[in-house]
C-alpha cells in the first residue's frame, strides 16, 4: 500500500485549504491514510510531519501497522495530547472532520483550542481523495469480490423449502470464515417469498416457502476492503409474471451497467435502470437508488441516485442494483459490482444472472 502517496495528497488538500494542520480519527481514513486498523487512534498532520496517537492497548498493533507516522501513547485521551503538541500561536487553523465527529467531541475540542486554535471544520476531505480508488485498493477489492461469488455459491446448495433462512445466511457467512474473510460488510440479507418484498431482510428464523423468490445480499471483507453482491433465486416453478418480473430487473440491471462510463454523471446511470423499469409499468416498485461506491467502507460515494450531479471518474468501485418490491407477492434484486473506466465499465461480480429455479 502506497501510504506515503495517499498522505501526500492529502498534504496538498491541507496546503489548498489553507490550515494548519489536520485530525484525522474515523477508522476507516486511519487505515486508508496509515495502515492502522484498530479502533482507537488519531493522526495529527501538522507543519509537514504526522503524528499518530492511540492508547496502550494497541501500542504493539500500532507498531506493527502505522506508517509514515511517529506514534505517541499518551498516558491520557488522544486529543488533548495532539492539542499539546500544537504550537502556542494564536488561531492556528486546524482542520477535523465535521461529518464524523460527534456532537460530545465538537465540545471537548472548543474546550482544548482556548486561543490556540480555531478548529476548521471540513467534509469528506479524505473521502474524495477514497473514491478513486489506486491499484493496491483494485487488487484487494478484486480479491473481496471474488471470494464473495465464491461463497455465495456455496450457499446455493442450501436454498431449499423449509430451511430457515438464518441457516442459509449461516452456511454463507462460515464458508466467508474459512475462506479467510475478516468479516460481512453488513449483515447477510436472506429474504424468502413474501419476505423478498423487504429491501433489507435481514436473515430471520423463517422458513423458506415452498415456493417464491428468494434474495441473497451478501459481502465480505478482505484486507479492509468490502465486496457486495445479489443474486436472487426461485424456488419451485416460476410463472410466467414472475419470470417477466425477473427479466425486468434484469434489463434494468445491464441498462444500467451499460450507462456506466467516466464522464457520466451518477444520476444518469440511475436513471437508465429507471427508465427501463418504467417500460416495464414496475418503477413505482423500485423504492431505492441504483447503486452506491463501494471500498473500506460498504456505503462510499457516489450515490447513483436520482438527479445526482457527481460525475464518474475512472478508478470509481460502484454497485448497480435495482430492484422491485410487490408487497404481498415478493421481490428482486441483482447488484454487481462494477469498475469505472474511460469507456465504460468492468464487471467484476463473477456469477451468472440467469434466473436459478431450486
Ligand atoms: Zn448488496
Ligand atoms: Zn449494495
Amino acid at each position: 500500500m502506497n501510504y506515503q502517496a495517499r498522505q501526500q495528497r492529502l498534504q496538498q488538500t491541507i496546503h489548498a485549504e489553507r490550515l494548519d494542520g489536520f485530525v484525522v480519527t474515523h477508522p476507516a481514513n486511519l487505515r486508508y491514510l496509515c495502515g492502522y486498523t484498530g479502533s482507537n487512534g488519531l493522526l495529527l498532520f501538522l507543519n509537514g510531519h504526522r503524528t499518530f496517537f492511540t492508547d496502550g492497548r494497541y501500542t504493539q498493533q500500532a507498531r506493527e501497522e502505522v506508517q509514515g507516522a511517529r506514534i505517541v501513547i499518551p498516558k491520557g485521551s488522544l486529543l488533548p495530547a495532539a492539542v499539546e503538541r500544537m504550537p502556542p500561536r494564536k488561531a492556528a487553523r486546524i482542520g477535523f472532520e465535521a461529518d464524523r465527529t460527534t456532537v460530545i467531541a465538537a465540545a471537548e475540542m472548543r474546550k482544548l483550542a482556548s486561543g490556540k486554535i480555531s478548529w476548521k471544520p471540513t467534509s469528506a476531505l479524505i473521502m474524495r481523495q477514497r473514491v478513486v480508488k489506486d491499484a493496491d485498493e483494485l487488487r484487494l477489492i478484486r480479491a473481496a469480490v471474488v471470494m464473495g461469488a465464491e461463497v455465495f455459491e456455496k450457499a446455493l446448495d442450501s436454498i431449499r423449502a423449509g430451511v430457515r433462512e438464518s441457516e442459509v445466511a449461516g452456511r454463507l457467512e462460515f464458508a466467508a470464515r474459512q475462506a479467510g474473510a475478516e468479516g460481512m460488510s453488513f449483515e447477510t440479507i436472506v429474504a424468502s417469498g413474501k419476505r423478498s418484498a423487504l429491501p433489507h431482510g435481514r436473515a430471520s428464523r423463517e422458513p423458506i416457502p415452498r415456493r417464491g423468490f428468494v434474495v441473497v445480499d451478501s459481502g465480505v471483507i478482505l484486507r479492509g476492503y468490502c465486496s457486495d453482491m445479489t443474486r436472487t433465486v426461485y424456488v419451485g416453478r416460476a410463472s410466467r409474471e414472475e419470470r417477466k418480473w425477473y427479466e425486468a430487473v434484469l434489463e434494468a440491471q445491464l441498462a444500467g451497467i451499460a450507462a456506466v462510463k467516466a464522464g457520466k454523471t451518477a444520476g444518469e446511470v440511475d436513471q437508465a435502470a429507471r427508465q427501463t423499469l418504467r417500460r416495464a409499468k414496475l418503477d413505482r416498485f423500485f423504492t431505492h437508488s441504483t447503486g452506491h461506491g463501494v471500498g473500506l467502507e460498504i456505503h462510499e460515494p457516489p450515490r447513483l441516485g436520482r438527479a445526482q450531479q457527481e460525475r464518474l471518474e475512472p478508478g470509481m468501485v460502484v454497485t448497480i442494483e435495482p430492484g422491485i418490491y410487490i408487497p404481498g407477492k415478493g421481490g428482486i434484486r441483482i447488484e454487481d459490482i462494477v469498475l469505472v473506466t474511460a469507456n465504460g465499465c468492468e464487471v467484476l461480480t463473477p456469477v451468472s444472472k440467469e434466473l436459478i429455479e431450486i
